[in-house]
């Protein structure tokens, strides 16, 4: 056997000049007709060394210098493309239907030079809640597309005609509130188009998605939560669910009772995802259109734990120490129209008990109409904090802390 090595290396030599002198014998064609010989099979040999030679050389030199980035493919959300290890901004088209109302959403996508998961982050649902839409301004200047593995989808506002309109709960156009509009419809209003377009484009193309709220611009929220469902989605989106609740990195995290028998039922935006398979939160922060860093902050410090906790950044996630869980919510709902007197001695974040005075409701010229009392003992997440209440407005919601 020794011999036969040393007879096949002097020939893969001259083998090699003659593949470089070109022509049109490149040195072993004639092998492929005719009588296999000696001659012939150490050519065989010889050439399946060089080529096995050649790639065990070059080929890590060449995956080394190219890196991931050149072999993972570009990604693409509607028009928008963007090659890996790059980020863009770009405007998605809602076109005018048969309300003739134009508009966009305005998203940002870092499409990480490693492969990863999707994660996709919505802020302005709601468009006067303006906490999560300041922090999805700022959260993409601490990113570095090279530096990060997966692609982040940053919806900066995902309702803009009610961010333009100034509006709470509802867009102005057709009154329609987006976070009851899921799955939406391609055909339908402004409002449901939207939401069609978040579930048909933005949703598939999510492996993780976090809806961001605040108190909207009616509403006194504290402290800043986590939510997802506890039931919906079946079992293993429900774990992750929970594990990006905890990531999150706040303290407080309520538990979504309820589940969807179909896509159709799940009209919220967090329940559309989770009834597609995709393991989703809601998150909390922020109350009465209030620009306030308490509230900012821990949107894009949570933005960026969730990102560690998916390997999408280095690092770790800071989780809470102490998480408190909120298995279940009271609510109140107004029985009539007219204006809200908040009690001066409460607050949301308080600890209540059940029968606790929140506030009352008067008529236009003063009157009495409603007196609102804690319908359970818990933490007083949500009110009301401005005067004007509608007849089924949900004034108050109680946290009731799990057992
Ligand atoms: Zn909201």
């Amino acid at each position: 056997m020794k011999t036969d090595l040393n007879t096949i290396l002097p020939k893969a030599s001259s083998l090699s000049l003659d593949v470089k002198k070109g022509g049109h014998n490149i040195g072993c064609a004639p092998l492929f007709g005719g009588r296999l010989s000696l001659r012939k099979t150490v050519c065989v040999l010889s050439m399946l060394f060089i080529v096995c030679w050649f790639f065990a050389l070059v080929t890590p030199v060449t995956f080394a210098q190219s890196g991931a980035a050149e072999l993972r493919k570009p990604f693409r959300l509607m028009q928008l493309e963007v090659p890996a290890g790059e980020r863009i901004s770009g405007k998605l088209p809602i076109k005018g239907g048969s309300d003739g109302v134009e508009t966009f959403i305005p998203v940002t996508i870092f499409h990480g030079r490693e492969p990863g998961p999707a994660l996709s982050l919505i802020a302005g649902i709601h468009g006067s809640e303006y906490s999560p839409i300041i922090s999805m301004q700022r959260l993409p200047e601490l990113l570095d597309p090279q530096a990060m593995a997966g692609t982040l989808i940053i919806v900066h506002i995902a309702n803009l005609p009610a961010f333009q309109g100034r509006t709470v709960y509802f867009g102005p156009d057709d009154l329609k509130n987006l976070n009851r509009s899921f799955p939406g419809n391609a055909d339908g209003t402004v409002t449901e188009r939207i939401a069609y377009t978040l579930s048909e484009e933005i949703m598939p193309q999510s492996d993780f998605l976090i809806d961001i709220h605040s108190g909207d611009g009616n509403e006194s929220l504290r402290p800043s939560y986590t939510a997802y469902y506890a039931e919906a989605g079946g079992a293993e989106v429900v774990a992750q669910s929970r594990r990006l609740a905890i990531a999150f990195g706040l303290e407080t995290i309520v538990e979504f009772a309820g589940s969807y028998s179909s896509i159709d039922d799940a009209i919220y935006t967090s329940a559309q995802s989770v009834s597609r398979g995709i393991p989703s939160i809601d998150v909390e922060s922020g109350e009465l259109g209030i620009i306030d860093e308490v509230f900012i902050d821990p949107i894009t410090d949570g933005a960026l734990n969730v990102l560690r906790e998916l390997d999408m950044l280095a690092g770790e996630p800071a989780l809470p120490a102490n998480p408190l869980f909120i298995s279940d919510r009271a609510r109140i709902y107004s029985e009539y129209e007219g204006v809200w007197h908040q009690d001066d001695l409460v607050k949301t974040g308080d600890y209540v008990t059940e029968g606790t005075e929140l506030g009352v409701i008067t008529d236009y010229f003063g009157k009495e109409l409603q007196t609102v009392v804690a319908p359970a003992s818990g933490i007083l997440l949500i009110l009301f904090g401005t005067p004007p209440v509608n007849e089924g407005d949900n004034l108050v919601v109680i946290g009731k802390v799990a057992q």
